[in-house]
């Protein structure tokens, strides 16, 4: 693939891409949300937009294929979801290479996401035969205890560009199984690859055959149409995933309603790097974790922690390979980084460089590249950033490749500066001492949602629940029982005998 490809073939390539996964043309016009891809910043096309109006009678009709997929047999839901499995393996070529367009990613990492979509669908469709509930001991002779599982109703999903698919169909995926009807608001950076999942998404719906319609909705628009989506009370459940700005928006509005929410929101993820860590594994753990999508991963590598005893040569080498890393045109195959979504993320990007410089921090990398690669297009040189303490920018959340890098001598304290942050997302620890590797994993160790041992916080699989504490909202979705976010349950107990015992001893003689 020629890295210097014009405006109009990446426009052109996008617009090819839909054409081939069925998007019908009146998905886009002349006006609306204006697509752009990040890879030469230049427009798309336009896709329409909602209006609040929209999105109000589409939760009525998610809300009337609820009340009829709820009374399909969960198996019989699960080949729903197979059949998607199936059109997405059908359309990965596709789908992954309109991901690298659109939101900038490497071509494996563009297929990466859509892989994860066909394995969340594989593991929804097992889970389609194990929805299961508990057989609890009761007190009262003659009785059987037991809690049932059912549908919730319609779950709102709001997924954010960086993760333009996949978060969908995590959420999707796993709710349909569970017997509600989904209306999904993708982020306004990302209309294009929202188009082409629901394309195929109905080309599943039409081969199961008898799916209520309205089972799964597409709504675009910005944080408005969000917001309508957000306080009907009609949807039971909003999976929010982006911002911490955007989670503590949506939740107490959703609570206000007693509503249920599942949040996904930013990270601020840390590695330790122990004087016992095979150091070029760390390395190539730590490169792919605080480089790899520019970062812009919730689960993007941003704090490190190095011990004294080998900071100096460690650091030397991360800030060569810094500075010799392939960053270009994400369609390339010899690029590992691609762009930055726009030039508001640059922009913070800068910032937040300026504030650590005048913290006292050194920095290697920062600024702008490729700008050969057009005006409107934003590529970062990553930087590391080598900081007297943990202040000002390292505390936040700052959506671009900057990994801040820190000095410690003693496990126990950088633990507590590990925590010391108001994040809780992903966390690992590079060592071989087995007493080190416990202990970050313990109650006293790290206090993310993610902790790994010798691999880096990012690239997760879809088999664990996925998700944070702290302002990263607490959720957790995809594997384990994350399932269970999507139904409600009920606590079934059963007289069989004749008497009526009450529990606790109460008698009540009438
Ligand atoms: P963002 O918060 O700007 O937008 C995310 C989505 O929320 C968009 O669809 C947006 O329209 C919508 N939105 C914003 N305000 C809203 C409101 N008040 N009510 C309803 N909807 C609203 O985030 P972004 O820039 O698209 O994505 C980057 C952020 O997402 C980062 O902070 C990243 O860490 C986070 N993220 C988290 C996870 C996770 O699983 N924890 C995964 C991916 C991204």
């Amino acid at each position: 693939m020629n890295v210097h490809q014009s405006h109009e073939t990446v426009a052109g390539d996008a617009l090819a891409i839909l054409e081939r996964l069925g998007v019908p043309a009146s998905a886009l016009g002349d006006k609306g949300l204006a697509a752009r891809s990040p890879i030469d910043g230049k427009l798309v096309g336009h896709v329409v937009e909602n209006s609040a109006e929209e999105m109000t009678a589409a939760i009525g009709k998610a809300h009337a294929a609820y009340m009829a997929w709820r009374q399909v047999p969960p198996p019989r839901r699960g080949e729903l979801v197979r059949l998607l499995g199936d059109e997405l393996r059908a359309a990965k070529e596709d789908l992954g290479r309109l991901v690298t367009l659109e939101a900038g990613k490497i071509l494996s990492e563009g297929l990466g996401e859509v892989q994860e979509m066909i394995d969340i669908c594989d593991f929804a469709v097992g889970m389609s035969r194990q929805l299961y509930g508990l057989t609890i001991a009761t007190e009262r002779s003659g009785h059987r205890m037991m809690e049932t599982w059912h549908p919730a109703g319609v779950c709102g999903i709001i997924t954010a560009f960086n993760f333009p698919v996949a978060v969908w169909s995590w959420n999707a995926a796993l709710a349909l199984v569970c017997g509600d009807s989904v209306i999904w608001k993708p982020s306004e950076k990302a209309p294009l690859t929202a188009l082409a999942v629901q394309a195929i998404f109905d080309r599943a719906a039409a081969r199961f055959g008898d799916a209520p319609d309205g089972l799964a909705l597409l709504l675009q628009g910005g944080r408005a149409l969000g917001e309508t989506l957000v306080d009907d009370h009609r949807v039971a459940i909003v999976s929010a995933t982006g911002s911490t700005r955007m989670g503590r928006e949506v939740g107490p509005r959703v609570a206000a309603r007693f509503g249920r929410s599942i949040l996904e929101l930013g990270g601020n993820n840390a590695a330790i790097v122990a004087p016992t860590a095979d150091l070029d594994l760390a390395l190539r753990g730590i490169a792919f974790a605080a480089m790899g999508t520019a970062g812009q991963r919730c689960t993007s590598l941003r704090r490190l922690f190095i011990h004294e005893s080998v900071a100096d040569s460690f650091v030397a080498k991360l800030a060569r390979v810094y500075g010799s890393v392939a960053i270009g045109d994400p369609r390339d195959r010899g690029t590992l980084i691609g762009p930055l979504i726009d030039k508001a993320a640059f922009d913070n990007m800068e910032a937040a460089l300026a504030e650590a410089r005048s913290l006292g921090g050194t920095v290697h990398g920062g600024g702008r590249a490729r700008e050969d690669l057009g005006e409107a297009a934003f590529y970062a040189r990553p930087a590391v950033v080598e900081m007297p303490d943990q202040a000002g920018p390292v505390l936040r959340e700052t959506f671009a490749p900057i990994l801040y890098v820190m000095r410690y001598t003693d496990l126990e304290e950088v633990i507590t500066s590990h925590n010391a942050v108001p994040q809780g997302l992903a966390s690992s620890i590079f060592t071989l001492d087995l007493r080190e590797a416990e202990t970050f994993m313990s109650a006293a160790g790290s206090d993310c949602g993610i902790v790994n041992v010798n691999i880096g916080p990012s690239g997760a699989e879809i088999g664990g629940a996925f998700g944070g504490e702290k302002e990263t909202g607490g959720g957790r979705e995809s594997g384990s029982d994350a399932w269970r976010g999507y139904m409600r349950r009920a606590t079934n107990t059963i007289n069989y005998s004749r008497a009526l015992p009450l529990a606790q001893g109460v008698t009540f003689d009438i």
